[in-house]
């Protein structure tokens, strides 16, 4: 990765929580940092379609985010992406990213029974576990372990055919438009191992999923391997048809979970070393110590320490590393006059209080309320860990913890209260 490329990264992490999911994938997504010098940043856009809505429309947002991640006035540029190079573009010729492999995936409590079942049916496809089928949140590695079988199956030359539940739906509504459904059966039932990645798509698209039900049983009546990954469990997907369903769960199901402090620092070390920057472990260790919900979260987290070290020009210290992510958490979550000390104050004034009497021991009923307001907007809108808030408000991190959990249970019973909670994250994420 270039040095741009990792602050564009950096950028990305942060512009994701400012526009919603659609809006994302379909402008950011596949954009790069070509290159960054004298105040002026030029971002790789994937076509010329791309460049205009995002000079037109993003611009501002976009200047905004480098601003704050390079501490300098930032111009930015559109230009065409050559297309070539992206080290995580995925290979043409069998749509498999290529950095998706066993050697690169980690193993932890989280992910071990997926990985030994991924691992047994690469193998030997179509004997053990007939379909496998992988589910968790996302970000936790699906897509990385799914396609880490394609790799392995396909070394052996066995035919591999990967799609999402996306394209799978395409390429269905595709064949019955142009009136070629042999195209279609060519591709997907001739594939000796079929990967589905995300197929919750085609849930409810009840010509889709007949057609994957078909596919399914001719694949699985010739002990071709199946697999299948999914934001759910199979039998939570709610809106897919019984006997699809039934078919799901008749393998294995596997889930993936959140990794844990020691698989979080394995992650981050290889993920250093994939990128090629010296790391010493107490900087990882500063990125790893936050638990996360998903592990693009944390590739983030790291390229932004990486790319702050290299706006600074300094050496990545732990010391660094803390001040990046906190600097970051903060901008991207919202904007100016919404630091700790700006919640502590206007829930303060919401209150009828002082901000004195939120950080004091005070027991009084009316304090003790704002305070687990303070603490739950600190939570939810500032996104500081339960340490964080602790230090900031003079409270164990497990009194911080069910202070939150009181306030949430709280505002869920009382209307005025969700009332008063919004109001005040109202004030605080438009500044003052
Ligand atoms: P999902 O499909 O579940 O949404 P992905 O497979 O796209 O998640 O993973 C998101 C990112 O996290 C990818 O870059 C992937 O390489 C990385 N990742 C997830 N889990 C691991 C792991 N255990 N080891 C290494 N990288 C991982
Ligand atoms: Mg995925």
């Amino acid at each position: 990765m270039t040095s741009a490329d990792s602050i564009w990264q950096a950028a990305l992490g942060a512009i994701e929580l400012e526009v919603n999911r659609p809006n994302f994938r379909t402008w950011f997504q596949g954009t790069r940092g070509i290159s960054f010098h004298d105040g002026r940043f030029t971002v790789g856009v994937p076509n010329a379609f791309v460049g205009e809505y995002l000079a037109r429309n993003q611009r501002s947002l976009i200047e905004k985010t480098l601003i704050t991640l390079a501490g300098q006035p930032v111009q930015v540029e559109f230009q065409l992406s050559s297309g070539e190079g992206v080290l995580s573009s995925p290979d043409k010729e069998h749509n498999l990213n290529p950095r998706y492999t066993f050697a690169n995936f980690v193993v932890g409590d989280c992910n071990r029974l997926a990985y030994a079942a991924a691992t047994a049916v690469a193998q030997e496809p179509g004997t053990v576990y007939n379909p496998l089928f992988i589910y968790g949140n996302t970000g936790l590695g699906k897509t990385h372990l799914m396609q880490a079988i394609g790799h392995e199956v396909r070394e052996r030359e066995g035919r591999v055919v990967y799609a999402t539940g996306e394209q799978f739906t395409n390429d269905f509504i595709q064949s019955l438009r142009e009136k070629c459904p042999e195209d279609f059966r060519l591709k997907y039932r001739g594939a000796e191992t079929l990967l589905i990645d995300d197929i919750q798509f085609i849930s409810g698209k009840a010509q889709t999923e007949e057609s994957f039900f078909h596919t399914f049983n001719e694949l699985h009546n010739q002990n071709r391997q199946i697999v299948i990954t999914a934001d759910k469990p199979p039998w939570s997907l709610a809106q897919i048809e019984d006997r699809l369903r039934s078919r799901f769960t008749s393998g294995l199901a596997v889930t993936m979970q959140p990794p844990d402090l020691e698989t979080r620092l394995a992650i981050l070390s290889l993920k250093a070393r994939e990128s090629r920057t010296q790391m010493i472990g107490d900087v990882l260790e500063v990125i790893a110590r936050e638990a996360i919900l998903n592990v693009r979260e944390l590739e983030g987290r790291l390229n932004r320490v990486i790319a702050y070290a290299k706006l600074l020009q300094a050496e990545p210290t732990p010391e660094l590393a803390a001040r990046a992510m906190r600097d970051i958490t903060r901008a991207s979550k919202c904007g100016d006059g919404c630091g700790p000390g700006d919640v502590i104050e206007t829930v303060a004034t919401s209150f009828n209080l002082s901000p004195g009497d939120l950080t004091s021991p005070s027991r009084e009923k009316r304090i003790v309320l704002a305070r687990q307001m303070a603490m739950h907007l600190l939570q939810t809108v500032n996104h500081l860990s339960l340490t964080e808030i602790g230090q900031i408000m003079g409270r164990r991190p497990s009194t911080v913890s069910h202070a939150c959990e009181k306030m949430e249970r709280d505002i869920e019973n009382d209307p005025l209260l969700k009332h008063q909670r919004d109001e005040i994250a109202r004030t605080l994420t438009k500044g003052h």
